[in-house]
């Protein structure tokens, strides 16, 4: 397989004018090259509502941890989206169970797993990280913490998802399949115009799993890793496997010692493969986004389903990132 410039050419879909807020769609095709800026946003698949509300917190020079905090709070609301908080389509006994988790700058960390009835996982990590001596919370033990600080509790599951499960019930099966189309699990990572890097990762993880199950998104180094000092990554997909190589810490170590953030990225993905054997991983979505400390940014997956949107003063974009099986 050739692949042959392929960290330069990406297609990106222009959505937005940053300077009047209003979103056009329009197609246009660029040769990338992964310029260093900041303050920037980037955030996992489309996702182009979640990095706009990080950036209202990044242009009004706030702090990356809240950027990211908004903006994961953005698909956690909405119940069209079915791999995120409201809306995310359960396990297979029906029940909707989160997993979220936050970094920021100085590697302070906070998660949860297994959480239920609360819309927002990623603001009970940020308390964890914050308010707790621990770093990881997970099922009744985070319940209740939520509750004692006061959060919300209410039904998580929609009409809709609710009938996709009982519509999944009649065969049973379970595959970890991403349906690129309703993709929203969001890692999301910001550098802020001080220079500070943190990140957040959510999700209701993948649809119909079995009851217990968490994955790669709220365990620290797999599914997000920040170290202030060098960059951060995150990732999305089938989480069993990126939870097998530490995936995101992985890519921060890799970067430390000299890797751009798009080697790094695809170094993990290459890992991986190697780990799974190729006719394995071809049927498993797995991708990493990474960021650096000076703003390059770098992604990477297994098939070409994965795009991520990048927002910076000049615009809002969602890029196809390039993959290994093409
Ligand atoms: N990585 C998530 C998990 O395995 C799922 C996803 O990214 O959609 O739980």
């Amino acid at each position: 397989m050739d692949r042959t410039n392929r960290h330069t050419r990406r297609n990106f879909i222009k959505l937005s004018a940053l300077t009047t807020g209003v979103f056009s769609i329009g197609k246009f095709s660029a040769f990338a090259s992964p310029k260093a800026e900041k303050p920037i946003v980037v955030s996992t698949w489309r996702n182009p509502d979640a990095n706009a509300a990080a950036w209202k917190v990044l242009q009004a020079k706030g702090y990356a941890l809240d950027a990211v905090e908004q903006g994961a709070h953005v698909p956690e609301a909405n119940p069209k989206d079915t791999s995120v908080g409201y809306g995310g389509l359960p396990d297979r006994e029906g029940l909707v169970t989160l997993d979220a988790s936050i970094m920021d700058e100085k590697s302070n960390c906070g998660s949860v797993a297994f959480v239920q009835g609360y819309k927002h996982p990623i603001s009970i990590a940020r308390a964890v990280m914050e308010k707790t001596p621990h770093v990881m919370l997970v099922g009744k033990g985070a319940q209740q913490f939520a509750a004692a600080q006061g959060f919300k509790k209410g039904n998580l599951l929609t009409k809709e998802s609710e009938k996709a499960w009982k519509e999944w019930l009649k065969k049973s099966e379970y595959k970890p399949y991403h349906n690129p189309g309703q993709h929203d699990t969001i890692g999301i990572l910001a550098l802020d115009a001080n220079g500070k890097l943190c990140g957040a990762c959510t999700t209701s993880g993948m649809a119909f799993k079995m009851h217990g199950r968490v994955g790669d998104s709220p365990i620290i180094g797999a599914g997000l890793y920040v170290d202030g000092e060098v960059g951060a990554a995150t990732a999305t997909g089938v989480g069993e496997e990126m939870i097998r190589i530490a995936g995101s810490h992985t890519i921060v170590e890799l970067m430390r010692h000299g890797r751009s953030p798009q080697e790094a990225c695809e170094e993990a993905i290459k890992r991986l493969i190697s780990k799974r054997g190729e006719e394995k991983a071809k049927e498993l979505s797995v991708a990493f986004l990474a960021l650096s400390v000076t703003g390059e940014v770098g992604a990477y997956s297994t098939n070409n389903v994965f795009e991520y949107t990048q927002t910076t003063q000049r615009e809002q974009v969602v890029i196809k990132s390039d993959s290994y099986f093409k």
